[in-house]
């Protein structure tokens, strides 16, 4: 059986201005096993990734607190949704922090699209000061990770590594079937739960630490070159 992917999407399938590189949606839809897309992103993104690259959908999304496997029509209404974590209590520290800083707001605007259709966590611009949001996030018990693009509020429980091994369960697998391709340290526990881990060269420290190879190649490239590996090895 060709290797089943779990993939990262910003850093991983993109370059480094966001934009998913055509050849990594390419070779996804050509990817012989099963692949899951496992993101930071709220739910409609993976959805639609999985859906653009005429995939069946197969969907980790925000770090971790929301599953969603099997879900399109042709899956004949069997899909299963997975939602963890606690999208109240992640709210309740953004408005801590928009309320204890002068001006100080989560980044987004006024529309806020970035949290508009989040379940389980709140995302936070990297351009707005962290120290004071991991303090109010400890102070309700909750974790912030940095993902390079966001600050992500969410509970402690929920990782990408316990959303892989639940969607591995739900596609009849286990999470050491899969390969996980990362960049940053919200795939360092999908890494551990992966059988085998490539970071790309853009990854933060404890992705590369946590992976058991790091790529060459940087971005989308770098997931390119990951796939190539894994092929090589069968
Ligand atoms: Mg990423």
């Amino acid at each position: 059986m060709t290797a089943p992917l779990a993939v990262d999407i910003d850093g991983t399938l993109t370059g480094p201005e966001r934009a998913l590189d055509p050849r990594a949606l390419a070779a996804l839809g050509e990817w012989a096993g099963p692949v899951v897309i496992a993101t930071g992103k709220a739910l409609p993104y993976p959805v639609a990734l999985c859906e653009f690259a005429g995939r069946p959908i197969a969907v980790v999304a925000e770090n971790g607190g929301v599953v969603c496997i099997g879900a399109d029509a042709a899956a004949d209404g069997e899909g299963e949704l997975v939602v963890e974590g606690d999208r109240e209590a992640a709210q309740a520290v953004a408005d801590d922090y928009t309320d204890a800083g002068a001006g100080r707001d989560l980044g987004w605007g006024a529309l806020d699209i970035v949290n508009r259709w989040r379940e389980t966590e709140v995302a936070v611009s990297r351009a707005s000061p962290v120290e004071p949001l991991r303090e109010l996030a400890a102070e309700r018990g909750l974790d912030v990770v940095d993902t390079g693009f966001a600050y992500h509020v969410k509970s402690p429980a929920v990782d990408k590594g316990r959303a892989l091994r639940t969607a591995a369960d739900r596609l009849g697998l286990e999470g050491e079937d899969f390969v996980a391709i990362g960049d940053s340290e919200n795939d360092a526990a999908a890494f551990q739960a992966a059988g085998r881990s490539f970071a790309v060269a853009n990854a933060d420290a404890t992705a590369k630490r946590a992976a058991d190879s790091v790529t060459e190649a940087a971005y989308s490239e770098g997931f390119l070159e990951a796939l190539a590996g894994v092929e090589g090895e069968r």
